[in-house]
């Protein structure tokens, strides 16, 4: 069993398969049937729009097309840019030139994330 902090609102509780939390999970579902209905019937609509349409931040709207669990409008083309180079993209940070580029970043990014868990994991179970 896992039992980790869920990293959106602090509780603790065992890891199934999401890392948040089943209450945040209930709450991020309901929270994107509103972004897809809002989509669905305004396929142009922009981040902003879409965030004050629903009352999600434009950052998490921004964080969901980046993380790929929210599809890119065709309002929204252009909202979402390389970290890097700023050129438009339509999920996660870098386009496929600087992704490149970064592989090796992201890989000891990975490897620090994974140090830390480990770590408090350790404090809870003192
Ligand atoms: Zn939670
Ligand atoms: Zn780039």
């Amino acid at each position: 069993m896992d039992v980790v902090n869920c990293p959106r609102c602090g509780r603790i509780f065992t890891r199934i398969s999401s890392s948040i939390c089943p209450a945040c999970e209930r709450e991020e579902e309901l929270t994107f049937q509103n972004l897809r209905n809002y989509m669905n019937d305004h396929a142009e609509c922009t981040v902003s729009e879409l965030s004050e349409a629903t009352n999600v931040s434009a950052k998490k709207i921004l964080r969901y097309i980046r993380d790929g669990r929210l599809e890119i409008s065709k309002g929204m083309q252009g909202e979402v840019r390389c970290e890097i180079c700023n050129c438009p993209i339509t999920a996660g940070h870098y386009c496929d030139s600087c992704r490149i580029k970064v592989s090796q970043n992201i890989v000891d990014m990975f490897s620090e994330d994974k140090r830390k868990r480990k770590v408090s994991k350790m404090h809870i179970s003192e």
